[in-house]
This record gives C-alpha cells, structure tokens and sequence, in this order.
C-alpha cells in the first residue's frame, strides 16, 4: 500500500511544508527541519525512508565527541615514555635512574589520578626515586614539583664530583650543603642507587 504524505508528517527532523511538482513531474516536499534550514526531498526518498534531516543529524553523528581525557591520556603516554623510550630526550631523568612505568593501562591511570584540576598542573611522584604507579602519583603545582625535583638539579659532572669527593675522605654532610641536597642523597649517590648510569 502507498504511504500517503500530507502537509505536517514529520519524517525524522523533516516537516513536510508543501509539496510541489518538477519540470519532470515529480513530487518534490519543501520541508523544514528541526536545525531551521528547508531542504528539498523527492517524495521517492521519502517513501525510501532517507534522509531523516537536512543533513545536520550526519553531521552530528561525524562529529567526533569531544575527547575529555587528552590532558590526562597525553601525561600517561609522555610519563610513560620518559621511563621506556632511550630516544626521550628525559629518558636520561627517568628510565636511565630505574624509574620504571607500572601502569597497565589507561582506565588505571585515570582512575588514580582523576582529571587535571587546573591548568598548570602536571602528574609528578609523590616519592621522587620511587616509581610511576598507583600511590606515588599526584597532580602538582609546578612549585611542588619544583620542591620535590630539588635534588634533580645536579647533572652528571656533580655526580662524578661527589663520587670523587666521597672517596678521597670528603663528609656527606658537606657534599650535602655543598650541593644543597640531602645527606641520605648523597649516600644514595655514592652507593649508585641513584644516578647508577654515570
Ligand atoms: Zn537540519
């Protein structure tokens, strides 16, 4: 049986509006959609079934959603590769001094971390020689990570000069103040646990 189309029939976000005839005799529909264009529809198309707007809804439908976790997908990839990639230009910071990735997967990073709270702030660990994992990562201002990176300030000649000092009799205590960083670090230098690559 023939679908009957009158002024009125709402066909998705179409509105048929008028109908009229072409040059060719073919029933055409004015229509009005939802999104407020008009749009011209053979009424073949219409007993087809498509379109169901003026073109607006496969737009939308394209569109891609707005992708509310690229702030944090982004810091898991870069933390990630500081610690994995030798081709980081951080790598030297991070992976090369054991720091290792134990995140398994982005639903365990975002659910540890949550969303950014602001602007400006970036994921740093808690315990700055521990490990990218649950519990030792934390969104910082950039003063508390400048707080926590203290000790990161020394380049590798500073490492060698300590090693150097420590053997020939200098304290730790004095290297400590020397170099404004702790004690403890500069045992764990000397010991290799940090720095162990230089
Ligand atoms: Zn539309």
């Amino acid at each position: 049986m023939r679908k009957v189309f009158n002024v009125g029939y709402r066909h998705g976000r179409l509105t048929l509006v008028e109908r009229v005839t072409n040059d060719r005799r073919k029933s055409l529909w004015k229509c009005r959609c939802e999104c407020g264009n008009e749009y011209i529809i053979t009424e073949t198309r219409l007993v087809r079934g498509a379109p169901k707007s003026c073109g607006c809804l496969e737009q939308e439908n394209n569109t891609p959603r707005p992708d509310i976790w690229a702030v944090e997908r982004r810091a898991f990839y870069g933390a990630k590769g500081r610690c994995t990639n030798k081709n980081e230009p951080n790598y030297q910071n991070y992976g090369a001094r054991g720091i290792q990735f134990k995140f398994t997967s982005l639903a365990q990073w975002f659910t540890e971390l949550g969303h950014r709270p602001a602007q400006g702030y970036a994921v740093d660990r808690i315990n700055n020689d521990g490990h990218y994992e649950p519990g030792n990562v934390r969104w910082a201002t950039p003063v508390q990570q400048r707080r926590n990176q203290r000790h990161k300030k020394l380049t590798a000649k500073d490492v060698i000069f300590i090693r150097k000092a420590r053997s020939v009799g200098i304290f730790t205590k004095v290297l400590a103040k020397w170099f404004d960083v702790s004690a403890p670090y500069i045992s764990q230098l000397t010991s290799q646990s940090s720095w162990w690559y230089v």
